[in-house]
């Protein structure tokens, strides 16, 4: 089938703030930069983020990104590679400024400096005292970002394509990437978009679990592509959650709230965070707290009629600093939870919010992969930041504030690189005959209806397994059964067809492909998560509670065929400092 091809030096997909801050670093050096998003740009979930985007400004409290570095270490559970971190950290302040002039409408504090909060996790002297290092445009840090990087990026002439569906990359044989096959949502027309370098930037996939704070579109779409074509997934394993979902919804009310000084309470109405993290209390690293939380509950201490969950007050910090700092978070309570912060605290409870593993990169943004001879090498051409990217940086658990600040980091690192690239490849490659095949194939299977296995009943049996099976609590037992079911469930996708429509109308067949992204990648987390029998950051197995380095301080790699693993030393030594070697993490 000949396709319509429209061709570019470089293509974003996805954009979000990750996917936006590349493309704008590529469009002001006047290259011909494509930007593909399943939804309107300033729709992306970077939209959504609240809190704030850290860096050690020092404007209220003194720091430097020194403290940063160890805070983002230790927050890893020591996984995070410290050449990364080093660089990320470093980065930071230069990163927000440039934000700030763009345009970024940062809340600010009377001397005029940028508005900064107290986070979880974060430490002035090494570990000593409490920092005030996320930088915040009152709660709405994430849509402030995304409009000003939009604009940014209207102004540079960055072509957009808006809700067109990328199905997967091409490659050809020398193991190039050479752009993707999309799907123009509006008609079902497919497109080819050929480009000379790629960026992969599209973002999380916490949608696998049954609740979650990310937006529908979060389905692991990236992950699935790389997969597909024929890179694996690193440390799947962990997934944060989010210690303040509102209650049996799932809408996150940001750390924030206790950055500013609210705090949680059982049904006794004690502040049990006192006895879990003695020193740091509410403001802990977001496993400590979420398994705080959970305990508190299991051991029938849980608040509401079910005692199935906890409580968040802010009554106590006055109307005018609700209203002047955490406007939405009071606005999501409201229609959520049915509860003014300003006078009742808010029901919360754990919730799936953030994927620290993704495909494998490095600090420039290139994806690494292993070689069919031999150990890992950038793939050419190919890049991926963002949530989607495993670089990494958040290692076992992600602090608060610190995605806001990978995106941006990193989508500036990788643009910088796309250019370099693109210089020393200046002429494109021609595209194999049959290389979007695979693509029209996949497409082609959701476009009749019939009788089979339903696309919902599938996705709601996986969201219950990862749920059920791959929680903030795990066991060996439970994870090896969940492998089990989520292999079945695979089976029954292979049976699954579209439902006697008589018009199958194009978001059906979105829903169908995106559905086969997230099983790849509730597989890949699943699968990685039983293999890892130890208890770091974000995944905790109750059958192996201590964290073990002499085994287990290594990256995970899933690869395609559903069952093979491999493993990776993680990259201790930064760049110019001494590293910081694990050690007991006490908050
Ligand atoms: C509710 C919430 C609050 C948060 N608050 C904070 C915070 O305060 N501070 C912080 O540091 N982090 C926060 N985070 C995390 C942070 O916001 C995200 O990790 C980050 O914004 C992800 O950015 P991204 O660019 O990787 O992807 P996203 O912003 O998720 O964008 C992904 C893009 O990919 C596109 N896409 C995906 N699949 C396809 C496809 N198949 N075809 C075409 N396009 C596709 C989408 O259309 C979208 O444009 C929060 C997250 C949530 C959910």
């Amino acid at each position: 089938m000949s396709l319509p091809k429209r061709t570019f030096d470089a293509l974003v997909i996805g954009a979000g703030g990750g996917g936006l801050r590349a493309a704008l670093q590529l469009a002001q050096a006047d290259l011909k930069v494509a930007v593909v998003s399943k939804v309107f740009p300033t729709r992306s979930h970077t939209v959504a983020a609240q809190g704030g985007i850290n860096a050690a400004l020092g404007n209220i409290t003194p720091d430097n990104w020194h403290w940063h570095m160890y805070d983002t270490v230790k927050g890893s559970d020591y996984l995070g590679d410290q050449d990364a971190i080093e660089f990320m950290c470093r980065a930071a302040a230069q990163t927000v400024y440039e934000l700030e002039h763009y345009g970024l409408p940062f809340s600010r504090l009377d001397n005029g400096k940028i508005y900064q909060r107290p986070f979880g996790g974060q430490s002035t002297d090494f570990g000593v005292g409490q920092a005030t290092r996320a930088c915040a445009a009152a709660d709405r840090t994430g849509h402030a970002m995304l409009h000003t990087l939009y604009q940014q990026n209207i102004r540079a002439k960055t072509h957009f394509f808006d809700e067109f569906y990328a199905i997967d990359l091409i490659k050809d044989e020398a193991g190039y990437v050479l752009g993707v096959v999309a799907l123009e949502i509006e008609t079902g027309e497919p497109l080819l978009i050929e480009s000379r370098t790629t960026l992969i930037a599209t973002g999380g996939a916490a949608r696998i679990f049954r609740t979650s704070t990310n937006a529908l579109i979060n389905t692991g779409d990236g992950l699935g592509m790389a997969l597909r074509a024929g890179f694996p997934l690193q440390d799947m394993e962990f997934f944060q959650f989010h210690p303040t979902g509102i209650a049996g919804v799932g809408n996150l009310i940001s750390e924030a709230a206790r950055g500013e000084g609210g705090y949680l309470v059982n049904s006794q109405g004690e502040r049990f965070m006192e006895r879990y993290a003695p020193h740091n209390k509410d403001l802990a690293s977001r496993d400590v707290v979420s398994r705080a939380i959970i305990s508190e509950v299991r051991a029938g201490r849980g608040c509401g009629i079910h005692a199935d969950h906890v409580l968040l007050k802010m009554d106590h910090l006055g109307a005018d600093k609700i209203l002047s700092r955490l406007p939405g978070i009071r606005d999501l309570s409201r229609r959520f939870a049915h509860v003014d912060p300003i006078d009742n605290p808010i029901p919360v409870f754990p919730t799936a919010h953030y994927m620290m593993g993704g495909i494998p990169s490095n600090r420039h943004g290139q994806v690494v992969a292993p070689t069919a001879t031999g150990p890992e090498e950038p793939v050419p051409g190919l890049y991926a930041v963002g949530e989607c990217a495993c670089v990494s940086v958040h290692g076992a658990n992600r602090l608060g504030g610190n995605s806001l600040l990978d995106i941006v980091v990193f989508g500036r690192a990788a643009g910088s690189h796309m250019l370099n690239y693109l210089h020393e490849n200046p002429y494109p490659r021609p595209i194999p005959k049959q290389a979007a095949e695979p693509a029209l194939a996949r497409l082609a299977r959701w476009e009749k209806g019939g009788q089979g296995e339903s696309i919902p009943d599938i996705r709601e049996s996986m969201r219950r397994i990862m749920e059920d099976h791959c929680g903030v609590f795990r066991t060996g037992d439970s994870l090896r059964a969940g492998v089990e079911k989520m292999q079945q469930l695979r089976d029954r996708m292979s049976r699954a067809v579209l439902h006697d429509h008589s018009k199958i109308f194009n978001t059906a067949r979105i829903e169908a492909l995106e559905l086969e992204n997230m099983l790849e990648t509730a597989l890949a987390s699943i699968v990685s998560a039983s293999a890892r029998e130890e208890s770091r950051g974000a995944h905790s197995r109750v059958d192996f509670p201590a964290r073990d380095d002499n085994n287990w301080l290594k990256h995970s790699l899933f690869f395609y065929d559903g069952q093979r693993l491999d493993y990776k030393p993680v990259r201790l030594k930064p760049l110019t400092v001494e590293s910081f070697p694990p050690l007991a993490r006490l908050y």
